[in-house]
């Protein structure tokens, strides 16, 4: 069993008075993949924008290489490691897709990715790397967004909602990515809709009902019916 690099210990959020997760337990390893799933509102993103730091948390209710973190803002969370794909992407329109990818590595870590492996890894951009990004498709947006992550040179890479609104062949494109992350070291969390997606490449899944775990486990331990039981929650 390979060391925790990531986990969350009794994670809690708030939007206001609103309590959107309720003592989240989550580990990671190094190279890693976890897969949140749940429903709509079950507090996927919140699980994500509190692992980046976008979230007031308290110190010790996630813990990065032996530290506390759940006190630092999302630049100094960045600067640790931690790099989150938003939902959405938020590329800037403005800027061209190499310097959408130059962004991300403004967190000057060192490490393997750079503009060269990011191209490698989605040629596609690289024959269109002087087009405003927000021209692209959303395909090739979201490999925009997972690369200005990488450049970071992230140990953990969270991803949110990869699939959303993309064609099953370019999600197939986006997914067919991860492991060469992965063989980096990176650990990689991804909140996924798609449950059989999130199954087939994740090494432990959880899922989320209405800001709580309510169940997880290696894919392959998991049956159909707990699965549903859980995402449904009946
Ligand atoms: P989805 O797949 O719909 O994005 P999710 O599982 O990612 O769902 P979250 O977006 O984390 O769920 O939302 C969890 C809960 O927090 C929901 O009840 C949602 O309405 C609420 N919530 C999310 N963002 C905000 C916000 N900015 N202000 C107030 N409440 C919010």
């Amino acid at each position: 069993m390979s060391a925790t690099l990531l986990s969350t210990h009794g994670l809690t959020a708030h939007y206001g008075d609103f309590q959107a997760l309720y003592g989240i337990d989550l580990s990671l390893a190094s190279g890693q993949l976890l897969a949140i799933i749940g429903a709509n509102g079950a507090g996927k993103s919140t699980c994500l924008r509190s692992l980046a730091g976008l979230m007031p948390t308290q110190r010790q209710q996630i813990v990065f290489e032996g530290e506390p973190i759940g006190d630092l803002p999302a630049h100094k969370v960045l600067e640790r490691g931690i790099a989150l794909v938003p939902e959405g992407r938020r590329l800037f329109p403005s800027l061209s897709v190499e310097e959408n990818l130059l962004v991300g590595a403004h967190a000057r870590r060192s490490g393997p990715w750079n503009l060269a492996r990011v191209y490698g890894l989605f040629p596609a951009l690289k024959e269109r790397r002087q087009t405003p990004a927000t021209t692209l498709s959303g395909g090739q947006q979201q490999m925009v967004a997972i690369g200005r992550a990488l450049m970071s040179n992230p140990k953990v890479l969270l991803c949110d909602e990869l699939s959303l609104g993309l064609a099953p062949i370019v999600v197939r494109d986006i997914y067919a990515g991860l492991p060469a992350i992965r063989e980096e070291g990176v650990a990689v969390v991804i909140v996924e809709q798609d449950i059989g997606q999130a199954l087939q490449v994740a090494d432990q899944v959880v899922c989320l009902l209405e800001g709580r775990v309510a169940l997880t486990g290696e894919p392959d331990a998991l049956t159909r019916e707990q699965i549903s039981q859980a995402y449904f929650g009946v």
